[in-house]
């Protein structure tokens, strides 16, 4: 028989097991377009029946705003701790960037308030690019680890855009230090150049979380917002690409998930849901590819209209080379 609920896949050797649709509340913090409190509600409550039981924010997202109403959603939702995940980050804020072991242990406190629970499942250093890599290594991870110890967070992550901040922190922490990493924007139809690091951090035992499966948007019929820090040349392939899936009577949105879903070394794959039709669209995509695969037609169409684009990334962060 079809399975009727999402897959659940395990993360790293943390013992969590998660939905391998996962559900980033970004866009609950109004960062692609307002998101009033009861749509955010019924977005989380579809989410949760329909097997959805990983949800990550930080207090960065809307400026506060997406960790208030998740924490306030899963209230009133009255789910058991035990059932669901939650990850948030410090780290990273609207005024800035302070990866120090006073803010970001004093950050933990208040994103424990507003999400209005007693731990987290997993506390993330938010865009490590952004700070000093030695003093992630030296001073934010071993605070982290005595948030861990003081039973504050389960486990410990850290993410951001390009690849090498990874091995640098990884290549120099204590072994089991570090749980998780959140990769975003790698591992798409568009840029798969995750897939290479990903037996490197098999080797250090840590679990793997990719998001933006849609490329922030760029893989979507509407497009990216404003903001979308991608190359003209990319928005135009991916626009493209888009159309041609519409022509074809195709959604790129829903082949753009699946993707990322295909590779089950990822743990779980986030995306930004602000409302309960895309939450459903996205588990039904979900299910499709369990029960009977992806269109494998369409996605070499697509792959062919990317190809000039394939792997083009932008800058983030202090650039070291
Ligand atoms: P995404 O690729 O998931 O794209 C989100 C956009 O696609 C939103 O506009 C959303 O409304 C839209 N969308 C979602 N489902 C759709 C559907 N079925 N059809 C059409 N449009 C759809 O990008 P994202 O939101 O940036 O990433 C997902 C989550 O991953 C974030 O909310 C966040 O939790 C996490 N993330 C973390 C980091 C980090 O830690 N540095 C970076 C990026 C993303
Ligand atoms: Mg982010």
């Amino acid at each position: 028989m079809a399975p009727s609920k999402l897959d659940r896949r395990q993360l790293g050797t943390t013992g969590l097991s998660l939905s391998c649709v996962g559900f980033g509340a970004s866009p609950l913090g109004n960062v692609f377009g307002h998101v009033s409190p009861e749509e955010a509600l019924a977005c989380v409550r579809r989410a949760l029946d329909l097997g959805i039981n990983f949800f990550d924010t930080s207090p960065y997202y809307g400026l506060t705003v997406s960790e208030t109403v998740l924490g306030n959603c899963l209230q009133a939702l009255g789910v058991a701790r035990d059932e669901f995940v939650v990850s948030t980050k410090c780290g990273r804020y609207g005024d800035g960037f302070d990866f120090s072991a006073e803010r970001v242990t004093k950050s933990l406190d208040e994103s424990l308030a507003r999400l209005k629970l007693d731990y987290v499942d997993i506390l993330q250093c938010h865009d490590i690019e952004f700070g000093d890599l030695d003093q992630i290594v030296n001073e934010t991870i071993p605070a982290l680890q005595k948030l861990k110890k003081a039973g504050k967070i389960r486990f410990v992550g850290i993410t951001g855009l390009p690849l090498e901040i990874f091995t640098y922190v990884l290549d120099r922490v204590q072994p089991g230090s570090v749980d998780v990493v959140l990769s975003y924007c790698h591992y798409s139809i568009n840029d798969t150049t995750l897939v290479d690091l990903l037996p490197y951090l098999k080797s250090k035992g840590v679990g793997v979380i990719t998001a933006s499966p849609l490329a922030m948007g760029l893989l979507t019929e509407s497009g990216p917002p404003e903001w979308h820090p991608a190359s003209s040349e990319l928005k135009a392939a991916c626009r493209a690409a888009a159309l041609h899936c519409k022509e074809k009577g195709k959604n790129i949105s829903k082949l753009a998930l699946q993707y990322s879903l295909m590779n089950s070394e990822v743990a779980s794959v986030l995306v930004g849901m602000n409302s309960v039709k895309q939450v459903e669209e996205n588990v039904a995509a979900a299910l499709e590819l369990s029960n009977t695969g992806h269109d494998e037609q369409i996605l070499h169409e697509v792959e062919a209209i990317l190809e000039p684009v394939k792997n083009q990334t932008w800058p983030s962060g202090i650039q070291r080379s």
